[in-house]
């Protein structure tokens, strides 16, 4: 049975990155009909933050992303992690080193020196453990194979070979007993039962380190996806400057919503022929590791935005109201809002976009005009607008197809296009020189605030 995990380190936000990797193990797991698993690396206490482990849980509950079980935290498991290292102690694979600090400065300045690779030599590895002074301290490290190489057949990146010589015998356990993250991540997966290690390829190199404690403990290893990392629309490595941001930072600064990022990050280093929208449902019978890419892809904001638009037309209006109102402010009416999707949809790719589009329905009188809607207003326009303001003030029938045929009618009387009435008048209803369609913005107004707007103008 699959068992995926998704171990972030609470050290940030739950980035677009981290989003994607979540993503991915999800995805496989349920397409297995397996188990998806969380497990918050919190080890190193200085970093890691209570607000960062509630972004992450937030941002993963946003994205839809359910977990079959209450997230592991690793720095809960230290005394397990020890009992491990010890094992491999006991078992011949392991051995305590006594090195000083200062000796393992001199070891690596003398590397330096002679440019050698900076990796410890293995100096306690045949060493008998009584040469050294009575009580002193010690680390606990791995004894790697020294000859041959180590093979990972990973899933995404195919066969991957690194030379034994070159993995040193790293520190499983530190001096005060507290273990390395190297030796916690091996023993969390393999107590969790995990059988799919999907990440970014930045943790490749830790895949041949971490491999001999699963040889040296006789557990059965992982299948290995290393997927490539995200990179920016110039091709470097994502990064801040991308506007490479935290999930909630898409929800609440961009007005993304849920199902467009996750489609995005789905077709971002993951492909189905030229699939374009992926459900859900679609997204679990079709995921396997064979359509994961392996070169970096590139993340582009304006696609996302343009995907976003396009789900946000498909989505319910009340559910956008609801989103789009705190955007607006206390002036907003959801009910109304509702009612204006249908017009303001179109135009938009993001909820503040939807929220500007809307604006214009709950501001208050006198309305605060645009320069450029100022500048519709001379006084030819403003004379029209009493016109207008007469004619719709005998409109009993408030509707678009209506208020369409005295509108155009009054035009074709004046002998002048429609657009001559309707630049003005839209003006005068929303302050500005943009909205959806003028009887649209009527009828969404209602006669009593519409004509009020209107003669504010007029004269
Ligand atoms: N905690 C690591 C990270 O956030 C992931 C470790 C892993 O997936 O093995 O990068």
């Amino acid at each position: 049975k699959v068992v995926t995990r998704f171990a972030p380190s609470p050290t940030g936000f739950l980035h677009i990155g981290g989003a994607r990797t979540a993503l991915f193990n999800w995805l496989f797991a349920r397409h297995n009909g397996g188990t998806a698993l969380l497990r918050i690396e919190d080890t190193d206490k200085k970093r890691s933050t209570q607000e960062a482990i509630d972004a992450i849980l937030d941002g993963l509950d946003w994205l839809g992303l359910d977990y079959d079980q209450e997230p592991v935290f690793q720095s809960e498991r230290a005394a397990r992690h020890a009992e491990v290292a010890n094992e491999l102690l006991a078992s011949g694979n392991a051995y305590k080193c006594f090195a000083t600090p200062e000796e393992l400065e001199a070891m690596r300045a003398d590397q330096r020196a002679n440019k050698q690779p900076m990796r410890y030599d293995g100096r306690w590895r045949d060493r008998d453990p009584a040469e050294a002074p009575e009580g002193a301290p010690f680390v606990i490290r791995l004894k790697t194979p020294a000859d041959g190489e180590t093979t990972i057949e990973d899933a995404v990146q195919g066969k991957v070979s690194v030379k034994n010589a070159e993995i040193d015998d790293y520190i499983l356990l530190r001096a005060d007993g507290t273990p390395t993250y190297m030796l916690a991540v091996v023993v969390d997966d393999h107590d969790m039962g995990v059988t799919h290690v999907i990440r970014g390829d930045d943790h490749l190199n830790n895949a041949f380190r971490q491999l001999p404690i699963y040889r040296a403990m006789g557990w059965p290893e992982p299948v290995y996806a290393h997927v490539p990392l995200i990179h920016g629309n110039d091709g470097a490595k994502l990064s801040k400057r991308h506007g490479a941001l935290g999930a909630e930072a898409y929800r609440d600064e961009h007005g993304i919503l849920p199902e467009a990022l996750f489609n995005y990050l789905l077709r971002l280093g993951w492909g189905h022929g030229d699939r374009e929208e992926i459900t859900w449902d679609e997204a679990i019978s079709l995921f396997s590791l064979d359509g994961v890419g392996k070169s970096p892809s590139r993340f582009d904001m304006k696609k996302l935005l343009h995907l976003n638009g396009h789900y946000i037309r498909e989505a319910d209006d009340a559910r956008l109201a609801a989103l789009v109102a705190p955007r607006i402010g206390d002036a907003a009416d959801e009910a109304l809002l509702a009612e204006a999707m249908p017009v303001l949809k179109p135009r938009a790719r993001d909820l503040d976009e939807l929220a500007e589009g809307a604006a214009f329905l709950f501001r208050q009188r006198p309305l605060q005009m645009t320069d450029k809607a100022e500048a519709l207003l001379d006084d030819e326009s403003r004379a029209r607008l009493a016109g207008i303001s007469a004619l719709l003030s005998q409109e009993n029938d408030w509707t678009l197809e209506a208020l369409e045929a005295s509108l155009k009618a009054y035009a074709e009387e004046l002998e002048v296009g429609l657009g001559k009435l309707a630049q003005p008048l839209r003006a005068a209803l929303t302050g500005t020189t943009t909205s959806p369609g003028i009887f649209d913005v009527l009828v969404l107004l209602g006669r009593e605030e519409s004509l009020a707007r209107i003669d504010a103008q007029a004269h």
